[in-house]
């Protein structure tokens, strides 16, 4: 099923969950009981990131169709297109087309911080507008809807906010069907993006990304990495919490329950939820929004 059609039939707001493909054997049985554990939430969709550069193509391409196949979830392949030229990436949509997946999320991507040799080869995409554009223009089209990314808090890379979202509306623009989130801590920021987006003509559903707050020390590094602020409250509930992974959890169900009842509130077309794999949180924030 095409993601598009989802969020255009639907009354109700998208719930939403993101994977990312396990290293050991011991990660693929912890997220296979998460995703068991999250399907009873009737999830719109489940997506699976793609390491950066493609470096966890096969596992990627396999866990989505895995988890078309054998447990029967909307799935959403990522597709970071740094690192691929277009005949690979041509290959990769055939994979999925072949395993059902009918669905990607067209990523710049970033160079793999873990290989100092990685060259994007010349004949590559630059930017994720561009690997939108070669999705929208091939004779499959109509078997894939393509979501793309936004910051609400723009691109850490971007000059400034008005050029990032000019960027934005390049994908849109190219074929993107819906946009996803980075995450962000506070909502006036989502609120006061998407309305530039819409001033900017951007109509496609813009979908919030929430991330459950697991580690202090995690988060911190995430958000300095993407450029999200984490607000003095925030902050000063982090310093109170650290070394202490009970009061973590709880910090970060009750602060993605309160941004997420805002948001809902406001009228947002979905959810996608951040899961790093573990399935806790984000049924407890799911159950505490809609009992
Ligand atoms: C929901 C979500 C899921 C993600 N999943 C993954 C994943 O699975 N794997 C992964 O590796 N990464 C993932 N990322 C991270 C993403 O790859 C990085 O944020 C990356 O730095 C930018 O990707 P993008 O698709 O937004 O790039 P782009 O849209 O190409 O933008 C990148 C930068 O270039 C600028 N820009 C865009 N187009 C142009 C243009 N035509 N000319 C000049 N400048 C331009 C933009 O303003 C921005 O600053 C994800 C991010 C999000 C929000």
């Amino acid at each position: 099923m095409l993601i598009s059609e989802i969020y255009r039939n639907s009354k109700d707001p998208i719930i939403s969950f993101e994977f990312f493909p396990p290293k050991t054997d011991a990660g693929y049985r912890t997220l296979f009981r998460t995703i068991e554990d999250l399907k009873q939430l009737a999830p719109g969709f489940v997506s699976v990131t793609m390491g950066a550069g493609g470096s966890t193509r096969s596992k990627t391409v396999d866990l989505t169709v895995e988890i078309t196949r054998e447990i029967g979830l909307v799935t959403m392949c990522h597709l970071p297109c740094t690192g691929f030229r277009p005949r690979e990436i041509g290959g990769i949509l055939e994979q999925l087309k072949a395993g059902d997946v009918h669905n990607v999320l067209a990523l710049r991507g970033d160079p793999p911080q873990d290989d100092p040799d990685f060259e994007a080869p010349t004949d590559g995409f630059r930017y994720a507008n561009e690997l939108v554009a070669y999705i929208a223009e091939r004779d499959d089209r109509d078997a894939f809807s393509i979501g793309a990314a936004c910051a609400p808090e723009t691109h850490p890379e971007a000059p400034d906010a008005a050029t990032d979202i000019a960027n934005i509306k390049r994908k849109v623009d190219a074929g993107a069907d819906f946009l996803v989130s980075n995450f962000f801590f506070e909502n006036a920021h989502f609120f006061d993006f998407v309305e530039r987006c819409r001033a900017a003509g951007i109509e496609v559903p813009i979908v919030p990304g929430i991330m459950p707050i697991a580690t202090v020390s995690g988060i911190r590094r995430m958000a300095a990495m993407n450029g999200t602020a984490i607000p003095a409250e925030l902050d000063a509930e982090l310093e109170r919490v650290d070394d202490d992974a009970k009061a973590t959890y709880a910090l970060g169900v009750r602060w993605a329950t309160i941004q997420c009842e805002e948001l809902l509130a406001r009228g947002v077309d979905g959810i996608q939820f951040y899961t790093l794999n573990r399935s806790p949180a984000s049924r407890e924030i799911f159950e505490n929004l809609f009992g």
